[in-house]
């Protein structure tokens, strides 16, 4: 049985070590038609349960051999909220972990129990997925347990944003003519006002799926990325289809592009023509263009933005 796994290096979260809380079987309250797992009916608790003790034997041991860990990122085969003792599993990981990060990854189903909100809060990060706000398309897309209503889940997100003291990530996967669509975009954006976040990761189908369906391409995201309000932390993390479109853009249309959709070196890197990419940096180096951090990951953005950001605060 595989509890602990990697690390693996993220360029988002750096060197993490994985905890798998459902190592034996897929166990989730969602039956998402993009999952990577194979398909599996939504479940309301756990069935199979390992020990905490056991858990945090082989996270003593991992962290023996790993001792330069970032993060410990708590996962499952399925939804790792579902695991009926996360809260003594947290108390007992903040007890050894140092300075190490924790991170939970999960659908947001669970938040709307008061329990398990409060079990959230205690970790340092945590990335919230929420593909869709409508009822008829989350029902679609994620084939939730029948006592999930994503009306609740959405205020529940809502008001945990609020509360977190943490890094908090939001991330929505787009499903090729379920969730992309103008009228859900716009009402996800308007959720996500609502929503104090780092970062807001867009992505896309990027593994065989357990159901027939497609993900979008990464012009397809970036044209997504373009219709949320320029305010909002968007990020593109899917670039495993991502063909480079090396189109060109006059220094116009380079600030036009950084002041709607702030735009990191990797996005640059597909996107640009390499005449355009001289031309940014004549901007960088000419003070017009600078570097900002945001949710980990540096971004380009009109230094104007920033000296107009500054005088508001
Ligand atoms: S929430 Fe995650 S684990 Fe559960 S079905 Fe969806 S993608 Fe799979």
């Amino acid at each position: 049985m595989n509890i602990i796994f990697g690390p693996v290096n993220s360029r988002r979260f750096g060197s993490s070590l994985g905890i798998d809380l459902s190592p034996t079987h897929k166990q989730c309250n969602f039956d998402c038609l993009y999952c990577e797992l194979a398909p599996a009916p939504a479940v309301v608790s756990q069935q199979h349960s390992i020990a905490v003790h056991e858990i945090i034997a082989a996270l003593t041991q991992a962290l023996e051999e790993h001792p330069n860990i970032d993060v410990i990122t708590i996962t499952a085969n399925g939804e790792p909220t579902l695991y009926p003792y996360l809260d003594a599993l947290i108390d007992a990981i903040d007890a050894l972990k140092g300075t190490t990060q924790t991170l939970i990854l999960t659908n947001s189903a669970a938040l709307t129990d008061a329990h398990t909100f409060k079990t959230l809060l205690k970790f340092d990060r945590v990335k919230l997925s929420l593909d869709a706000v409508t009822p008829e398309v989350f029902q679609k897309i994620d084939r939730p347990h029948s006592h999930i209503d994503i009306l609740h889940v959405k205020d529940a997100v809502k008001e945990f944003s609020q509360q977190y003291h943490g890094k908090l990530y939001i991330e929505i996967l787009f499903v090729h003519t379920l969730n992309d669509t103008q009228e859900e975009i716009a009402k996800l954006n308007n959720t996500l006002l609502h929503i104090d976040c780092e970062r807001i990761d867009l992505g896309t189908i990027d593994r065989p799926p357990a159901y027939p369906v497609s993900g979008i391409s990464y012009r397809e995201l970036h044209e997504i990325a373009q219709q949320f309000d320029a305010t909002l932390p968007i990020h593109i993390a899917s670039r495993r289809h991502a063909e480079a479109c090396h189109t060109s853009y006059d220094n116009d249309a380079i600030m036009n592009t950084l002041d709607k959709r702030p735009l990191t070196h990797d996005d640059i890197a597909l996107l640009f023509d390499d005449a355009s990419k001289k031309r940014l940096q004549y901007l960088i180096d000419d003070k017009k263009v600078s570097e900002i951090e945001r949710g980990d990951l540096h971004f380009l953005v009109p230094t104007r933005n920033i000296i107009r950001k500054r005088q508001k605060s």
